[in-house]
């Protein structure tokens, strides 16, 4: 529910982004509704789609699922239960926007930056960590589990988070009570513009290099990053992933500098590494 909520508090697409929405959708040989111009697209391809559906090709290469949610949400529900090896693809469009298709006679690229979304069990009874239901797996069992996401992939996940049950009483007080997708959006809206004033770009689309320029910590705050990238086990590609998403939260907290809370928050969503 959580990921099929995310596009309502993103920003509108541009003109131009609309533009390359509709025409992947037209390659792809799929209906353009007029009506939905301007809205980020949301895919949830099934676990059982195949590589192909998902990431695209075809004797004529066609766009899969990764092209289809261009500027928009991919969303893999049931990640474990994806093949392995179509997941281990999405890692180059992540890092690039892009995917090549390569078959004998032809090759084409499709543009394919997306936001990634993905929900797993803790473990394969779906128990683990609950304190109401009594989890059946072994320790074994459960780090096989886990294991079907690579560590190239968790990498790239730049927000991992436990989510507990939530009793239905309290799901519908949560609902009355909370912020709306469109208050919500509104500090989406003014982070990103921050963004664009600072660098003409996310902090998401920043190159090393811009990320080292544009989210500078203090002394303390850097031999703090450099610890947990050690005590996780993260790659460099992490490291900067950790810049940029702090860099991010104080966006969203409409500061100017990144603060040790703001970088704090940033490591503790990496959730699955602290666990492993
Ligand atoms: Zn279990």
């Amino acid at each position: 529910m959580l990921a099929s909520r995310l596009p309502g508090i993103l920003p509108p697409l541009s003109d131009g982004e609309a533009l390359e929405s509709c025409a992947v959708r037209s390659v792809a040989g799929q209906g353009v509704d007029i009506a939905r111009w301007r809205q980020r697209p949301f895919r949830a391809p099934h676990h059982t789609a195949s590589a192909a559906a998902l990431v695209g090709g075809g004797s004529i290469p066609r766009p899969g699922e990764i092209s289809l949610a261009h500027h928009g949400v991919l969303f893999l529900d049931e990640l474990t239960e994806f093949d392995r090896h179509v997941l281990d693809v999405l890692r180059e469009p992540l890092e690039t926007g892009r995917i090549l298709i390569s078959r004998a006679a032809r090759q084409a690229e499709f543009p394919a930056s997306f936001q990634l979304v993905a929900a797993m069990n803790p473990c394969p009874c779906g128990y683990a960590g609950d304190p109401r239901g009594n989890c059946a797996c072994t320790p074994d069992q459960v780090q096989r589990y886990r294991s079907r996401v690579s560590g190239p992939l968790l990498d790239r996940l730049d927000l991992q988070l436990e989510v507990p049950r939530v009793p239905l009483s309290e799901l519908n007080a949560m609902s009355a009570n909370g912020e709306t997708s469109a208050l919500v959006a509104q500090r989406v809206a003014a982070a990103r513009r921050r963004q664009l004033d600072r660098a003409g770009k996310t902090n998401a689309a920043l190159n090393t290099g811009e990320a080292e320029r544009d989210c500078p910590l203090r002394v303390p705050d850097r031999a703090l990053l450099e610890r947990a990238v050690d005590a996780l086990g993260l790659s460099a590609r992490a490291y900067h992933r950790l810049l940029r998403v702090s860099r991010t939260i104080a966006d969203l907290d409409g500061e100017e500098r990144i603060g040790t809370a703001h970088l704090t928050e940033a490591i503790q969503y990496r959730h699955m590494e602290r666990r492993r």
